[in-house]
This record gives C-alpha cells, sequence and structure tokens, in this order.
C-alpha cells in the first residue's frame, strides 16, 4: 500500500505519554529506524508505513505532511478522505481536531481547522488573482454535513431535534455516475472559515458518546465531517483551443472532502462491554473490519475493481467515491486519481498487546 500510485496513504502517529502515564511509570516501547519511514515495537517488529510521526510532531508538521495536498487536490476537484484509526485515547480527536469540550491553543489545532483554514484562504488567493489577471472570478460554494454512523445507522448532528428513538430516515444512494448521496442530511452552506467551523463545533458538541471503562469520553461510533466544494470557473482548455473567442466558456469542478473520526479500534472484550454496548461494539467492528477489507483491496493493484467490497458496511458505502477516485474513468483508473491518508494513532505502551 506504500507505492506511489496506491489511492491509500497510511501514516502511523505517535502520541507522548499523558501525565498518568508517566506517573504510573509506563515506559515508550515504540521506536523509528532513523531515515526510513518505519515504526519498530519493542526491539524487533518492525512496521513500514508512507509517513511515521514521531512523539515530538507538532500538529502543524502532521497537517503539511499528509494533508495539505489533499485540500489542492480538492481544489482541483478530486475527491479526498482523512480518516483517524486507533484505540480509544490514542489521539484520533486530537489530530482530527474534532474536540470542542476543552479550548485549544492555535498551535494545537487539528487537521480539520487546518483544512478549513487552507481552504477559505486558497479560495480567496483564486479570487484575487483572478481579479489581478482581468479573468472572470471563479464562483465557489461551499456546503458542510456532519453525520454520525452508530450501530450502522445513519445519524444527522446538525439535527439537533433528531430523536435518538426514532429510526433514522437517511439513506445512500448511489447516482448513475457513481457518485454517493446522503439522502435526507442537513446541507449547511457555508460562506467563511468562521461559520465553517461553527458548524463543525455544533456538529461536534451533539455527538453521541457513552461511557466505557477505558475511557468516560469513549466515542462508540464513527463522525463524518463532509465538506462539499464546487467551483465555476473558466473553462482553460477551452481558451487555449480557440483563443480568439469572445465567449468564455465554463466548466463546474465538484469535490468532497470526508474527515472521519473512527469509532476506537480496541477489541470488545478489553473494555469489558456487555448488553447494549456489546451490541455497539459489534457493529463498530463491522465498520472497521469492511474498511479493512476495502482499503486491502484498493491497495492491492491485482485485484479486480469490482471487488472492492464498499457494500459490506454503511461506512464503506459512504466514503465509496472518496477511497476509490472521481475525476477519472471509474474503471480503469479508479485506483490512482484520488488521496486518502489514515492515520492510525496507537498507544505507546500498554496496550501494545492490541497491536496488529
Ligand atoms: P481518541 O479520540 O483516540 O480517543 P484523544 O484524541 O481524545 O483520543 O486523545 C486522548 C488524550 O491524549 C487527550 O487528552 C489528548 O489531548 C491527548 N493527546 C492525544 N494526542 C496527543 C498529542 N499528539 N500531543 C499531546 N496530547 C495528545
Ligand atoms: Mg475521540
Amino acid at each position: 500500500m506504500s507505492t506511489d500510485d496506491s489511492s491509500v496513504r497510511v501514516a502511523i502517529r505517535v502520541r507522548p505519554q499523558l501525565p498518568r502515564e508517566r506517573l504510573d511509570g509506563c515506559h515508550v516501547c515504540t521506536s523509528i529506524t532513523p531515515g526510513e519511514p518505519q515504526l519498530v515495537l519493542g526491539s524487533d517488529r518492525a512496521f513500514t508505513f508512507d509517513h511515521v510521526l514521531d512523539q515530538d510532531c507538532s500538529q502543524d508538521q502532521v497537517y503539511n505532511s499528509v494533508t495539505a495536498r489533499l485540500v489542492e487536490g480538492c481544489l482541483q476537484g478530486y475527491n479526498a478522505t482523512v480518516l483517524a484509526y486507533g484505540q480509544t485515547g490514542s489521539g484520533k480527536t486530537f489530530t482530527m481536531g474534532t474536540g470542542f469540550e476543552v479550548s485549544v491553543l492555535e498551535e494545537d489545532q487539528g487537521i480539520v481547522p487546518r483544512a478549513v483554514h487552507h481552504l477559505f484562504t486558497s479560495i480567496e488567493k483564486k479570487k484575487k488573482s483572478a481579479a489581478e489577471e482581468g479573468r472572470p472570478a471563479p464562483e465557489f460554494k461551499t456546503t458542510a454535513q456532519f453525520i454520525e454512523l452508530y450501530n450502522e445507522e445513519v445519524l444527522d448532528l446538525f439535527d439537533t431535534s433528531r430523536d435518538m428513538k426514532q429510526k433514522s430516515h437517511i439513506r445512500i444512494h448511489e447516482d448513475p455516475s457513481g457518485a454517493i448521496h446522503t439522502v435526507g442530511v442537513t446541507t449547511r452552506e457555508v460562506q467563511s472559515q468562521e461559520e465553517m467551523m461553527q458548524c463543525l463545533k455544533l456538529g461536534a458538541l451533539s455527538r453521541t458518546t457513552a461511557s466505557t471503562q477505558m475511557n468516560v469520553q469513549s466515542s462508540r461510533s464513527h463522525a463524518i465531517f463532509t465538506i462539499h466544494l464546487s467551483q465555476v470557473r473558466v473553462c482553460a482548455s477551452n481558451k487555449e483551443d480557440s483563443p480568439e473567442s469572445e465567449v468564455d466558456e465554463y466548466e463546474t469542478l465538484t469535490a468532497k472532502f470526508h474527515f472521519v473520526d473512527l469509532a476506537g479500534s480496541e477489541r470488545l472484550k478489553r473494555t469489558g462491554a456487555t448488553g447494549d454496548r456489546a451490541k455497539e461494539g459489534i457493529s463498530i467492528n463491522c465498520g472497521l473490519l469492511a474498511l479493512g477489507n476495502v482499503i486491502s483491496a484498493l491497495g492491492d493493484c491485482t485485484k479486480r475493481p469490482g471487488h472492492v467490497p464498499y457494500r459490506d458496511s454503511k461506512l464503506t458505502r459512504l466514503l465509496q467515491d472518496s477511497l476509490g477516485g472521481n475525476r477519472c474513468d471509474r474503471y480503469t483508473d479508479r485506483y490512482t486519481n484520488n488521496y486518502t491518508d489514515k492515520y492510525t494513532d496507537r498507544y505507546t505502551d500498554r496496550y501494545t498487546d492490541n497491536y496488529t
């Protein structure tokens, strides 16, 4: 999966020890092979990734090494997904920057706020340079959706009046072009970076969380924040073909960016979950299991494209057109024209027996 033409890239981030872990005398059992994107567990179990981000890595470095170019891709019409995968407490929400229970310093802002900033400053730059060059300004429209997948049900985090006891009516629909749509989800049109951040906060605060023995803030659901971007711009290729043409031709580019804070990857037995909790655990695993299978299929160029098992879970179905690619021939080239980064955050010490 680490070949350059794969649509999937995997980065591993090792978070620093928490104060309590230091007090408990836990020790760090990972090291990085100098000059290689390789993490060594213990003394001899080595794993290679596309990027290895060690404990001292700043949020800014994380963003620049693995997400910045995806935002650039989005501005060119490519769909993208960033997934945070790892056990509860490993740093998924911190890395994504979608926790708003406490205020964070600017330098500690995670991926989503940075991507929002990057996106809106790029839009402003594009408008400005068009004005300076006397071209018609491209028109941008940005919208946001925020959903949660809980027990294979899609919940709308922008719908504050939702009744948790009623079954959700949201459907996942694939159109004839292969694009995936969520029917019945609130779509908020957003004009600015500030508005986008308000949307993110609003949704993040209404997320379903349930306590387990492991972590009171443990999140048992997958949260997906999606930014849709459409831009209408003067068609560059048309200008080159007939420079004397007086009439501008326009093209519309659309792209979406999913930011996914996955449910904890811990095994059911470790949380001591029973009853309803256990049921949640089983369906969470179903999404994560399906995701693992889809990602392996995408990374394996020897498999037929038709074999990617997107339909095995709502999670993979939702992400289908942002994992396998858009803006390309869906059958011959779907593996190469998209970028997906997956973060793998793990405990560095006491839970390493879960490291697989
Ligand atoms: P998860 O979402 O995977 O359950 P969190 O993002 O809530 O985990 O992280 C657990 C704790 O670790 C939080 O207190 C968070 O602030 C802290 N943490 C995680 N990653 C880092 C990091 N890279 N640097 C400093 N603190 C971190
Ligand atoms: Mg979390």
